[in-house]
């Protein structure tokens, strides 16, 4: 069914699906984000989705679906941590231009083409960093300061969450975006969540406009500080997840 619609259709009535009015200013943004992506990734390696309308269902509007299953607040705080070509981060920045977004990824080519998706939509209030989770969720700027950290397709529950969670405020949470098998992966997490100063709110079950393929939101509210001593150094995460 989606195969009639237009790229810019897709955008318009998936996102009236997930609850979402994206006006036509926010179309336009949408559809220079693809173009720029199809364009670098011809050079660097940013996605393995070429295909218009993928791009538009399973980057765009999968970037999207936290907007229609939580509250996020009016000018929240939020970091994407290994955002790479720019998801969610950006599409939720075009979706709701009033949020305050950081960006963090370890890879420089990324981070430029980031620099000029920004600067080619004039967004506003929106930051992207290079370097890794476990560097930058020790800096005093970022430390606890966000009400919400969002990742998707970044590593394992487990990891995920040491990477995450030290860059949320107490009461803030930490959403991540998992396909359908993650029950497993949040089982092997409850250790470290509790570690780290989280419990696990939600897990929410949700699905893509038009393909209708499952995806999982699970969701963690921070209750206490993180101990200083975590994030642990940079690879240790992964080499040696908290259990
Ligand atoms: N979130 C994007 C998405 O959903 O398409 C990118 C996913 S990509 C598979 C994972 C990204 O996380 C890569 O760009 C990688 O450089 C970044 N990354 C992995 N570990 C990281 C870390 N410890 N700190 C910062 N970025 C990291």
């Amino acid at each position: 069914m989606s195969k009639n619609l237009t790229f810019a259709e897709l955008i318009k009535q998936g996102g009236q699906e997930l609850n979402l009015n994206l006006d036509k200013k926010a179309v336009l943004l949408f559809e220079t984000y693809k173009d720029l992506l199809l364009e670098w990734n011809q050079r660097i390696n940013l996605t393995s989705i070429t295909d218009v309308n993928e791009i538009a269902i399973k980057h765009f509007l999968d970037s999207l679906i936290i907007l229609g299953e939580i509250e996020v607040k009016v000018q929240c705080r939020v970091v994407d941590i290994g955002t790479g070509a720019g998801f969610p981060g950006i599409p939720l920045k075009i979706a709701r231009p009033d949020l305050n977004v950081v960006l963090v990824d370890s890879l420089q080519k990324r981070v430029a083409f980031l620099r000029e998706v920004i600067d080619k939509l004039q967004l506003k209030n929106i930051e992207v960093y290079h370097g890794r989770a476990e560097e930058l969720g020790h800096y005093p700027e970022f430390r606890e300061s966000f009400d919400l950290a969002v990742a998707r397709a970044v590593a394992k529950m487990p990891v995920l969450v040491e990477y995450n969670l030290p860059f949320v405020r107490v009461g803030g949470q930490f959403v991540a975006f998992k396909g359908p098998e993650s029950d497993e992966e949040v089982k092997l997490a409850a250790n470290a969540v509790f570690e780290l100063g989280a419990e696990l709110e939600e897990a929410k079950e949700t699905y893509l406009p038009f393909i209708g393929d499952r995806r999982s939101l699970i969701i963690y509210r921070k209750t206490k500080h993180t101990p200083p001593k975590y994030p642990r150094r940079p690879g240790l995460p992964e080499k040696k997840p908290l259990g």
